[in-house]
């Protein structure tokens, strides 16, 4: 289907694109890489009178390292993260699950703030960004606002970004030397989302689980953290009956819907099966750590 007319504004700073934003109100809609706007465009799921081009703002371009964290501009495409050997060695998190979203052709075009600020229970970045405890910095009229990854996605296409506020980038703590990581995705084929997928942050202190993350992709409403899972972990030494338990725990904090990828109980148990691999992979990178 073709979108309905649209006004298009191609802004040059941040400044001018906040005051079209302010100026058109609910009328217009930010465009980024396009790669989920247009398809609910043509669809008349979203019909937009105006459209702000962000792709012209240097403000929100970059990766760079700064006071022991990553900052990362929401305009960022997925390849360019792929390809960033800073992240490469800092956060290769971030870049296995860049590397598993959609195809390439998508991903020279999709960038992370605009996976972020779709809210889709599909996409992938919102669980990488609770795993790693980044955090997100949006600029509105009355200034900068910088709010934590996780209790940002609060349901389906919706998050805690008010209508006249853009997302900069985002901020990602150093994962210390010796954070274990995985991000396990089972899809159907490439270029599809998630059918369940969980990424994971680990470390080990004296043989015991000492910090551990999870969070889980398209078992919900919205991205999920296992709560009950950590806490079961934290603590205790890594084995078969943690993984269990782990897995276990996941499975009960999923609510799946079923469609074309599966029914509710198949979802959620590979749900619990991607917990049982990414755990069991960070683990192994925990313990034998590649040297940046
Ligand atoms: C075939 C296909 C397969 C896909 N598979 C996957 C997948 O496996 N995993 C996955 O994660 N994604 C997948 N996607 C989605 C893709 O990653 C999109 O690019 C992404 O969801 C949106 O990013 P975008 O830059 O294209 O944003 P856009 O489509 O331009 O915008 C999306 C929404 O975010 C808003 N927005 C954008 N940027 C900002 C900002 N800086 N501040 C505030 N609001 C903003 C827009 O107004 C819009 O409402 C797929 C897409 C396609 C077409």
């Amino acid at each position: 289907m073709i979108p309905r007319p649209f006004e298009y504004h191609a802004p040059d700073s941040l400044p001018e694109a906040l005051a079209l934003l302010g100026q058109h109100g609910e009328a217009a809609r930010l465009l980024a890489g396009g790669h989920s706007l247009l398809p609910m465009m043509k669809l008349r799921f979203a019909q937009p009178d105006h459209l702000i081009d962000l792709g012209r703002l240097a403000e929100l371009k970059g990766i760079r390292e700064e006071g022991g964290a990553l900052w990362i501009g929401a305009m960022t495409t997925e390849n360019e993260l792929i390809w960033s050997t800073l992240l490469r060695a800092r956060c290769p998190l971030l870049v296995e699950g860049a590397r598993q979203i959609a195809d390439p052709q998508v991903r020279y075009r999709g960038t992370l703030g605009g996976d972020l600020s779709h809210g889709d229970p599909g996409n992938d970045h919102p669980a990488l960004m609770i795993a790693l405890d980044a955090s997100f910095v949006l600029q509105g009229p009355a200034g900068e606002r910088v709010v934590p990854a996780d209790g940002f996605f609060v349901g389906t296409y919706a998050t805690l970004l008010d209508p006249g506020e853009i997302m900069t980038g985002v901020r990602i703590p150093l994962p210390p030397p010796g954070t274990g990581y995985c991000y396990a995705k089972l899809k159907r084929k490439t270029g599809d989302f998630a059918t369940a997928a969980a990424a994971v942050t680990l470390r080990l202190a004296g043989g015991n689980i000492e910090h551990v993350r999870i969070a889980l992709t398209n078992v919900g409403d919205t991205v999920i953290r296992a709560v009950d899972a950590e806490q079961a972990l934290l603590g205790q030494p890594f084995g078969a009956h943690a993984l269990d338990e782990a897995a276990r725990l996941a499975m009960a904090a999923c609510a799946p819907v079923a469609d074309l990828r599966g029914d509710a109980d198949y979802k959620r148990a590979m749900a619990g099966e991607m917990t049982r691999r990414a755990l069991d992979t960070a683990y192994e990178r925990a313990m034998n750590p590649v040297q940046p």
